[in-house]
């Protein structure tokens, strides 16, 4: 959450707003931005989206920048809560939450230091006054050392013109560019500006000028940073002439998928191979999404490989305190890389003695500094917050693992990126998302493979138009939420496995028979003149291999929701209260 940037050299204040409106996927309900102009620290931050500080940039002058755009957790997205926190010599911005702040905020204010904000992050730029005695890096160190929590920190000094940045737990990126020196929060904010990157390490400080940068641990003492090159091409995170980056993304499902199972190479495959030795259970774990692709990830895997495969809600799987040990293979799914909870549940299963995969959609991310083996997604930068493209990146990459660990290759897998670009042209998917926005709530069933995928729908709808509904497993929905069914209520049966056919659609009728309206998302082969008879929408599917369907069956559910947000009049890539990225627990 939050996206956080900084510069160091030519036009400091231009560079850090260009970043951070990259950035604003990852939060957007505040911003603000510092600037060190003749010894003397200016800041101007408001309540709402970046574009809100554009007008003032003018008033703004300098060669050293600090910027963020904020997804709030302590305290409301006021003008004053924004970030960056200047008093006295040092303007900060913060990613994550200082989980001691209150002790030690009681202690600056019995010391005399007195708080504008109500968040945790404020106390950092007391700690540093406090601290301060003419050594910039000093003060930092000592202050690092004094958090408890997770952080990435960009501080600007009124006394220097450098920038220290700071990581525990929550991503930040040095980059250097021509002249000058960056910070940032992701790779693609420095895609076109850096040349070179150096992603910091848990436990690092980097001091930033613009001509040099120096890293650190906690302890001050001096490490090396080994710079990567940064992709130049910023094409991906354009619209192309879309009107939203949701459409755009969508349409690039079938690019997603193929590129993701052409990464997968013979190297991964070795050492999956290789990790696989002595397993004999499977955990996949993810958030939201990445949790629905890798339920379905479960279901193949037990089926193909005959070992036993759940998925675990990452949050939930450290919580409740999941047993495992040596002989289990847990695989992390996460988009980014980043999501606090799939990071720390990796950690725990890392702790436990189990082989760690990481399925991610970021080359250099957290979760792959934490695994064993890292299996590449390629679906390429996603910048609506709801995912779409790494959605079914993360199904195709899942299936190339269970392909790999049996030593069989999925059926059809080859062919599934044209598939996709088949169901992109799908009939009655407007006719859907009318239906949506007129009914009271909206339920997705499905059985087997098809079940992950009703979460999913339901999710997506839920996220861009804010319109309730559930995903439940059909044969789940006599057990209770038939009692919420009615005539303003729609239900959405997604059937593509022809051994179940039959049994979802006498779901279908059971709520037929309660009033209720149905939609129907269905392979070709699965539909029955009884099953689209009373359907108000049927949307026909190829009929492709079982395993491979989930792919598919989720775009017109992913495009439906897409069209009822903008229907409504919502913003579908922004919605309200989330941030991509969740990098808090
Ligand atoms: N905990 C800080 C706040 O609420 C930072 C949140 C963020 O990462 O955006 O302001």
């Amino acid at each position: 959450m939050c996206g956080i940037m900084g510069c160091v050299g030519g036009d400091a204040v231009q560079k850090v707003y260009r970043g951070l409106v990259k950035l604003e996927y990852r939060g957007y309900d505040s911003a603000g931005i510092s600037v060190l102009s003749y010894g003397n620290i200016c800041t101007i931050k408001k309540a709402g989206m970046v574009s809100q500080l554009e007008r003032e940039l003018t008033s703004l002058n300098g060669t050293a920048a600090i910027g963020h755009t904020r997804w709030a957790t302590h305290g409301s997205p006021s003008d004053l809560n924004a970030h960056p926190h200047a008093s006295g010599k040092f303007s900060v911005v913060h990613n994550g939450i200082i989980e001691n702040y209150s002790s030690i905020k009681e202690e600056l204010i019995a010391e005399g230091y007195s708080f504008k904000s109500e968040t945790d992050s404020e106390i950092v730029v007391h700690l540093l006054n406090k601290y301060y005695n003419g050594d910039f890096l000093m003060a930092v160190k000592n202050t690092v050392q004094r958090l408890k929590g997770t952080f990435a920190l960009c501080i600007l000094c009124a006394d220097c013109n450098l920038i220290a940045v700071a990581r525990s737990r929550n991503p930040i990126i040095i980059g250097r560019g021509k002249g000058c020196f960056y910070a940032s929060s992701d790779m693609p904010a420095l895609a076109g500006d850096a040349e070179s990157a150096y992603v910091l390490k848990d436990g690092q400080i980097a001091v930033i000028g613009e001509d040099r940068a120096e890293v650190y641990g906690f302890t001050l003492e001096k490490q090396q940073a080994e710079f990567v090159p940064v992709a130049a091409s910023q094409t991906d995170t354009q619209l192309c002439g879309y009107p939203h980056y949701m459409a755009k993304e969508i349409n690039e499902i079938p690019a997603a998928v193929k590129n993701t199972l052409s990464a997968f190479g013979k190297d991964c495959e070795n050492a999956l191979k290789g990790l696989y030795c002595g397993v004999n259970r499977i955990i996949l774990t993810g958030c939201g999404t990445a949790y629905h692709s890798a339920m379905t990830g479960a279901y193949v895997m037990e089926e193909v490989l005959g070992v036993p495969a759940r998925a675990e809600i990452a949050s939930e799987l450290r919580s409740r305190g999941c047993v495992m040990g040596g002989d289990t293979l847990l695989i992390a799914v996460s988009q980014s890389g980043e999501t606090a909870d799939t990071v720390e549940a990796a950690r725990y299963a890392r702790e436990r003695g189990a082989k760690v995969v990481a399925v991610t959609n970021v080359a250099y991310s957290a979760l792959n500094c934490v695994a064993d083996v890292v299996v590449p997604v390629r679906a390429g930068t996603e910048v609506c917050v709801a995912a779409t493209k790494s959605y079914c990146g993360q199904i195709a990459a899942l299936l190339a693992v269970a392909g790999a660990l049996s030593g069989k290759r999925i059926d059809g897998l080859e062919d599934i990126a044209s598939a996709c670009a088949q169901v992109l042209k799908c009939k009655y998917v407007h006719a859907l998302a009318r239906l949506f926005t007129q009914s009271s709530g909206v339920y997705f069933i499905g059985r087997g493979v098809d079940y992950p995928v009703a979460l999913e729908g339901s999710l997506k709808l839920k996220e861009v138009s804010y319109i309730p509904g559930e995903g439940y497993p059909a044969g789940e929905l006599k057990h209770g939420t038939l009692a919420l069914i009615d005539e303003n209520t729609l239900s959405v049966a997604i059937i593509t496995d022809r051994a179940l056919a039959a049994k979802t659609t006498a779901s279908v009728q059971q709520i037929r028979s309660r009033g209720g309206k149905t939609a129907v998302i269905a392979s070709q082969s699965c539909i029955s003149k009884e099953l689209e008879k009373d359907a108000q929408v049927c949307i026909k599917l190829p009929d492709c291999p079982k395993y491979l369907s989930p792919i598919i069956s989720v775009i017109p559910l992913q495009y439906a929701a897409y069209l009822a947000a903008v229907i409504c009049g919502k913003n579908p890539d922004k919605p309200r209260n989330l941030a991509k990225s969740v990098t808090v627990e």
